[in-house]
């Protein structure tokens, strides 16, 4: 099978699977508006895959097939250019808000695959799978979609001194022909309409965790396995005032009742060790940070441009404190920009023969992003002032009150008073409604606590040659030495 179309990935799901909504089962997500309007979401992005002017940029020909780039591992530093070239393009399309689109989960079982040999060293059959898996992901082209947090029911505890040993996922029972898995991961974003889950351990189990550690893929239909949405944040049939909702990436708690996973679709278990180093080891951690802060630059350019929009639009933008306001906001983007660039410009070759961008302004950003996010709305919502709570519903905007009251919202350089209404609605999307502060939360968390990411990046770190200029500094060259 070839690269995929919008229409063959709405047709897959319709499966059976158990996705609960508002305290009821789900028939057909497509006809659920949240889920299904994010599915065209999803959709589109399969379509644009087949764009004649986008198809090169998305996807390149190997043995004679379309393959999209998020599944080809990059071999060189072009090629992984060309990688961050396609996030961009689909991050674009998303205006950033959609963190795991479909190339997301692509990166991780990519770098999985190629480190296909991290897997054998447990068991030379997972070294199989993994590889097997990411060869059928590439036939298919499925929309992959991952959870892989414990539920907080104890954080100070480990997953084996719970004082419920079924909350955190764990295998039951192994046998002849698979795993039986029990418990709940998190956060499924993306699961509800999803072809397959994706579950992985992230670092750190303690020594008695052995069984909590299962690597493995399923389809969301699989019996046993149940979805619980967390309530939609937007309402999709009015697009004025959720100018962003075919973005709501709606996320989801995962119930596994006693699901039985194959031994062929295993790809790694009982290992708290090899467990804590995979997603780093396998570069996982770096594949799926590139996407996410290329992802990030679309999101840093839509804040950037909505709070220009709104100074220019108001008249303020001739005041001193707000043209600072607006360079610290261009200021993040470029500095959002420059992480990208540093990242690929220093990329080397990994163990598994993949060109890895470099981690560690990758682990950078991902701790100043949400500052800079954060900053980013809070300039938005001081250059809106109360205007961004005062805006008429978008019934007013269709009703006879409108002409009699337009006048009141036009603004001052010529934009009309629908297209101002507009573009404060927009504005509070993106930083003020629930839907905004969704975004917000999704920065801070998407890849783990920022707390324990930056420690990591201190204690991961090769300090000798900052150590060094210390010293050097201790030691200043006399003045008598120079001439
Ligand atoms: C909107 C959103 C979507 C997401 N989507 C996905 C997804 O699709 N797939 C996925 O796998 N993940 C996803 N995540 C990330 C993930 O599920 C977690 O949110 C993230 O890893 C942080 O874990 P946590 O929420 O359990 O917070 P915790 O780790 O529990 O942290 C909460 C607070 O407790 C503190 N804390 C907790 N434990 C410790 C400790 N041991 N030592 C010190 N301090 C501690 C933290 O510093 C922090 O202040 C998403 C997150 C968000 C917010």
């Amino acid at each position: 099978m070839t690269i995929r179309t919008g229409v063959d990935y709405l047709a897959g799901l319709r499966d059976g699977r158990e996705v609960w909504l508002g305290g009821r089962r789900v028939d057909d997500a497509l006809t659920e508006p949240v889920l299904g309007s994010t599915a065209r979401t999803v959709a589109r992005l399969y379509d644009l895959q087949h764009d004649p002017e986008l198809r090169d940029v998305l996807t390149c020909s190997r043995d004679g097939e379309a393959q999209p780039l998020s599944l080809v591992v990059p071999r060189n530093g072009d090629e992984l250019r060309r990688r961050g070239t396609a996030f961009n393009v689909a991050a674009q399309a998303t205006f950033g808000l959609l963190g795991r689109s479909p190339d997301f989960v692509n990166t991780a079982v990519t770098a999985f695959g190629s480190a296909a040999s991290f897997f054998a060293g447990v068991d030379p059959r997972f070294g199989r799978n993994i590889r097997d898996f990411h060869a059928e992901c590439v036939r298919t082209d499925r929309f992959l979609a991952h959870a892989t947090i414990n539920p907080p029911l104890h954080r100070g505890r480990s997953s084996s001194e719970q004082d419920d040993p079924f909350v955190h996922l764990k295998i039951v029972r192994r046998k002849s022909d698979g795993i039986i898995v029990r418990g709940a991961k998190l956060i499924g974003t993306l699961v509800p309409i999803a072809d397959e889950i994706v579950v992985f351990p992230l670092p750190k189990y303690a020594p008695g965790d052995d069984d909590y550690t299962a690597a493995f893929a399923i389809p969301i239909a699989t019996p046993g396995l149940r979805i619980v949405c967390r309530e939609p944040l937007v309402n999709p049939e009015r697009l004025v005032s959720n100018p962003l909702a075919p973005y709501e990436e709606i996320d989801a708690t995962c119930v596994f009742d006693d699901v039985f996973v194959p031994w062929e679709r295993v790809f790694f278990h009982g290992d708290v060790d090899l467990a804590n180093r995979l997603y780093d080891a396998t570069t996982a951690r770096h594949h799926t940070g590139h996407h996410g802060i290329v992802r990030g630059v679309a999101k840093a350019e839509l804040l950037a441009g909505i709070a220009i929009a709104l100074a220019e639009m108001s008249g303020t933008r001739t005041f001193l404190h707000v043209q600072e306001m607006l360079g610290d906001v261009l200021g993040s983007l470029e500095l959002a920009r420059a992480g990208v660039l540093a990242a690929e410009a220093g990329a080397s070759m990994s163990p598994w023969d993949s060109w890895t961008p470099a981690v560690e302004p990758i682990m950078a950003l991902r701790y100043h992003f949400p500052r800079m996010c954060a900053r980013m709305i809070e300039v938005i919502q001081l250059l809106g002032g109360g205007s961004l709570l005062s805006t008429p519903s978008e019934e007013d905007l269709r009703s006879e009150l409108w002409p009699g009251i337009e006048r009141f919202f036009r603004a001052g350089d010529g934009t009309s008073a629908e297209s101002r209404v507009r573009l404060l609605k927009l504005a509070w999307d993106a930083t003020g409604s629930s839907f905004g502060q969704r975004q917000m939360q999704y920065e801070r968390y998407h890849s783990g606590d920022p707390v324990r990411l930056a420690a990591a990046q201190y204690l991961g770190y090769d300090t000798s040659g900052l150590l060094e200029t210390v010293n050097r500094a201790l030691h200043p060259v006399p003045a008598e030495v120079f001439p």
